[in-house]
């Protein structure tokens, strides 16, 4: 993540209105079996095997839940390979070669509205585990599992917010394609039986605005409502959006479920559009490269599984009077850092930033209180990083860590410039 000692120019405003470049394909895609949820997996194919796109190729294992692996590209299995997952580990892929055929699985198939109007929750449910449809936010989190709520639901919520600097990729694809969110909410909305839809976005993005009245009209039958919040960060973190959305506050650890309301990412709306409408897993996504330090920043729709190391050439490189870089991957504020851009595209995959490093020594606290005070879930990041340095975990469990969102306000605003983001997942840890 950034610090405020950063000279922050808003690289949104530089990327947002160039047009999405649509990807000319990677030579090869490599696809991750595991992940930080899920540890371990099966693989159905063996070097020399003929693969088609959005074909099963194996299953990963995440202990309460089982996801297909799904291959991006039609081609064929090269072997097994190490790479960076965004979150900094290292997983075992499957290299696939392209062979630029775009040869879809039989499974691929277009399900006609007619056929969709009459789908059961259960139904839809099971097209969407099927498809390893996950938040595509960041969270990662099974989308089939949160539809599959037993609570009656009166109000989804699609967070189209966006609120980390930097970043424009829902931008792009509310631009690019405003029609997948509408029917992905309409869909959401038949599972759950609610009344009401709203899709949450900042008030001065008012060409996004423009964009959904437009397309809100297609859909006259439909109670949606365009929901206008104002523009600061953590705007985006789900509790603060259904508390401006909806004015419904939710306690910090309680489901937003328990008050009769769900929370969807702009990108979960379109992939669960694309699971329903075609059968298609997560082959693609809109992903923002940006940054001081590479030469062309842009939005990219880009196949899950493409090295990141293709991105950054695709982007002409990084800038070369920069003299050390730092890689985020995600935001400046939740994002996070890779030694190297050996790194794969995953369905959760927002961004990468290519930042120009800055050396930052932190100091010693000067008890300023700014870390408190800037705190969305009203938790004392200093005193928590003296626990975690005394190792006492009951003073942990007292402080509440376990409440951080990490969204990095607390480091963003620390006068000694001190990492307590890391402080609070370090913490967090500890609790297990
Ligand atoms: S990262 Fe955690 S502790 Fe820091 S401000 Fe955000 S929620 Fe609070
Ligand atoms: S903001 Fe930084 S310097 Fe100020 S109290 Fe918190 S940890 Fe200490």
């Amino acid at each position: 993540m950034i610090s405020k000692a950063r000279k922050v120019s808003d690289y949104r405003q530089l990327t947002k209105e160039l047009p999405t470049l649509r990807y000319v394909d990677p030579e090869r895609v490599y696809i991750n079996l595991q992940s930080d949820r899920c540890k371990t997996y099966t693989l159905d194919v063996k070097e020399g095997d003929k693969v088609k796109l959005g074909q099963v190729i194996g299953e990963r294992d995440g202990g309460f839940f089982k996801q297909p692996i799904y291959s991006t590209i039609s081609g064929e299995v090269e072997g097994l390979t190490k790479k960076l997952h965004p979150t900094g580990i290292e997983v075992d892929c499957v290299t696939i070669r392209n062979d630029f055929k775009d040869e879809y699985h039989e499974s691929v198939t277009d399900r006609p509205e007619s056929v969709i109007d009459k789908m059961t929750k259960e139904e839809m449910v099971d097209v969407i585990r099927h498809a390893a449809t996950v938040g595509l936010g960041g969270s990662g989190f099974p989308s089939y599992i949160k539809l599959d709520t037993d609570k009656e639901i009166h109000t989804v919520v699609i967070n189209a917010v966006e609120c980390e600097p930097y970043l424009s990729s829902d931008y792009r694809l509310i631009k690019d394609s405003p029609e997948e969110i509408f029917y992905g909410l309409k869909y959401i909305m038949q599972a759950l039986k609610a009344e009401k839809g709203v899709i949450a976005v900042k008030k001065t993005k008012t060409e996004l605005i423009d964009v959904l009245e437009r397309e809100l009209k297609r859909f006259p039958h439909m109670n949606i409502e365009i929901a206008k919040l104002a523009d600061y960060y953590p705007q985006g973190w789900e509790n603060e959006m259904f508390e401006n959305a909806l004015g419904i506050k939710i306690p910090s650890g309680v489901l937003p479920m328990e008050y009769g309301v769900i929370g969807f990412n702009v990108s979960t709306a379109s992939a669960i559009y694309e699971a329903l409408k075609h059968n298609l897993p997560i082959i693609k996504r809109h992903l923002t490269v940006n940054g001081d330090a590479i030469n062309f920043p842009q939005n990219i729709r880009v196949r899950v599984g493409t090295s990141i190391k293709d991105l950054i050439r695709l982007s002409d490189g990084y800038r070369e009077d920069a003299e050390k870089i730092d890689l985020v991957i995600g935001g400046p504020m939740m994002g996070t850092s890779v030694e190297h851009d050996d790194v794969v595209v995953t369905p959760t995959t927002t961004s990468v930033l290519v930042l120009e490093s800055q050396d930052f020594h932190e100091e010693p606290c000067v008890r300023c209180g700014s870390c408190i005070y800037s705190c969305p879930v009203d938790i004392q990041p200093v005193n928590i990083m003296n626990a975690i340095k005394r190792n006492d975990t009951k003073a942990l469990e007292n402080l509440e860590v376990g409440k951080c969102i990490e969204c990095g306000l607390c480091a963003y605003v620390c006068t000694s410039k001190i990492h307590l983001t890391d402080y609070m997942r370090k913490g967090k840890k500890l609790l297990g």
